[in-house]
């Protein structure tokens, strides 16, 4: 069974506690995890803290712990047949989609890998009789938390470039998908990382997650999730004036021109929502149409998402997953629920599918709801699952207003062929990635940003203008055409 990493070995926790991990796909049991306790998670601080003070790792030259990077992201090459199926196992996400995410989190090792070392400070003018440099150094003990979505990627977000800056931390993965963050341990064990430098705690949240944002000895809490814990985290860490960054969620716009590639807008209307069911903090899940464009978009839509197959990790007929959990899925069910209550008209979905080959995973049928409310609670409350809405608009100025008007500015989308009037849209929507005629497209090297209550806290860019701005990708892709993801 597995247990905790601490100080470069696995331990077993103070108090017994274990849970099953089992497959959202069919519930079959993936495997028995011992989790940690608020004091497994002090002693996982206290390594931390031990290696950052007086260990190697803070003072070993950036590139070399480049290279170790680069080595780990050797490594997982290696074993990605193993990290594969585990991820899929842990999440029921289809195995391709796995190996796709795998090979982000093999390009997210080698970038900060790469990175490390090529800014090691630089000399400022201080006239004749001084030596003036600037020069950075690492925080110091990281408390890392992270979700269920994306595990290992989420993972790798986070604990790539704290070790190339050449902190130390302490993991806390989601507690429903740890196998992934567990067999990293070893990669990196295995790269040559010193002990104590990684550390891992499974658990809960409220158990081992809150001890990393409140703790004296963690100087920095990099957190991905949910707003609510979101909002938990920083007053928690308010406490001890802790450095944090957070990345939390979206509801975000994809606003389609009458002028759009009609194949491209449908192909990427689904896809921007019912990838991963829908369980992607980027999911487009507010399709937003020009009025003359509405029928025509969303009758193909809905006849498109009707013909999209759900299945399991190693059904190759399978095009989209099951939802994480059963509290999961009832909470996407209460969402569709609530959203019909205030006016939503169901153009498809909104119920678990019938198909006896699902019954024994969490499924929901890929759901389109039409005539919503604008500020109402559909467009403006997260169900991170399979659900589309639909609103309309008239002109640009329209689209830019009601693409806006959300307390999140994680991601959104503008389809049209006008490609001065793209770029107009991208430079006004108040969202931290924009894509052009595509969606989805991750970038190791692009900020990945969040306006309003989606985040804060991440790199600010080199401008020197630090927290007085917020930076924002643009993402154009210059041949549109359907990406072919959902088959129709
Ligand atoms: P969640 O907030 O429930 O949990 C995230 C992590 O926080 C888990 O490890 C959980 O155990 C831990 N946690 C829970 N309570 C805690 C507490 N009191 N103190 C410390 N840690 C605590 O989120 P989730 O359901 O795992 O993930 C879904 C959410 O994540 C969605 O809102 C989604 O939009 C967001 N998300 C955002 C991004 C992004 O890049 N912005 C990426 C993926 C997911």
């Amino acid at each position: 069974m597995a247990e905790l990493f601490v100080d470069g070995e696995w331990r077993a926790p103070r108090a017994h506690r274990t849970r099953e991990i089992r497959c959202p796909a069919d519930g079959s049991l993936v495997g028995t995890v011992a989790e940690g306790t608020r004091e497994d998670t002090e002693a996982a601080i206290a390594a931390a803290r031990r290696a950052f003070d007086s260990g190697p790792w803070p003072s070993t030259p950036a590139s070399r712990r480049g290279d170790l990077l680069l080595r780990v992201a050797e490594l997982l090459e290696r074993d990605r047949d193993t990290y594969a199926r585990a991820e899929s196992l842990d999440t029921g996400k289809r195995l391709v989609e796995s190996e796709y995410d795998l090979a982000d989190v093999v390009a997210c090792f080698r970038y900060f890998g790469k990175l490390a070392g090529q800014h090691a400070g630089r000399v400022v003018d201080a006239g004749p009789d001084a030596l003036s440099r600037v020069v950075y150094e690492p925080v110091g003990v990281c408390g890392l938390i992270t979700p269920w979505n994306y595990p290992l990627l989420q993972v790798a977000w986070k604990v790539a470039p704290a070790l190339a800056a050449g902190n130390t931390f302490v993991l806390k993965p989601s507690e429903l998908t740890p196998h992934t963050a567990i067999l990293l341990m070893s990669t990196l064990t295995e790269a040559g990382l010193p002990a104590g430098v990684a550390n891992l705690v499974l658990g809960a949240g409220a158990e081992v997650g809150a001890p990393l944002a409140e703790h004296p000895d963690v100087d920095l809490v990099s957190f991905t999730g949910g707003l609510a814990t979101g909002r938990r985290i920083a007053a928690s860490a308010a406490a001890t004036v802790k450095k944090v960054a957070l990345e939390l969620g979206g509801k975000n716009p994809n606003v389609v021109f009458a002028d759009a590639d009609f194949e491209t807008a449908v192909d990427y209307a689904l896809t921007a929502v019912f990838l991963h069911s829908g369980q992607v903090c980027s999911a487009g899940a507010r399709l937003i149409v020009q009025e003359e464009l509405h029928d025509e978009l969303v009758d193909e839509v809905v006849r498109r998402a009707e013909r999209i197959r759900l299945g399991g990790p190693f059904d190759p007929e399978a095009e989209t997953g099951p939802l994480i959990s059963a509290e999961h899925l009832a909470k996407v069910e209460k969402y569709v629920e609530t959203a019909l209550a205030e006016g939503a008209v169901l153009r498809t979905g909104g119920r678990r599918p019938s198909d006896p080959r699902l019954a024994g995973g969490h499924y929901y049928l890929p759901t389109v709801l039409d005539g919503v409310r604008q500020g109402g609670f559909a467009v403006t409350e997260e169900s991170f699952g399979p659900v589309l809405t639909v609103e309309t608009f008239t002109d640009e100025d329209d689209a830019v207003r009601i693409a806006n008007d959300t307390h999140y500015g994680l991601a959104g989308a503008v389809f049209t062929m006008d490609a001065s009037r793209a770029q107009r849209v991208a430079n006004r929507l108040r969202h931290g990635t924009v894509w052009i005629n595509d969606y989805h497209p991750y970038l190791p090297q692009a900020e990945w940003g969040g306006f309003g209550q989606s985040g804060f806290g991440r790199e600010l860019g080199p401008t020197g203008l630090g927290e007085y701005q917020e930076i924002k990708h643009v993402y154009q892709n210059l041949r549109p055409g359907p990406s072919g993801w959902f088959r129709g």
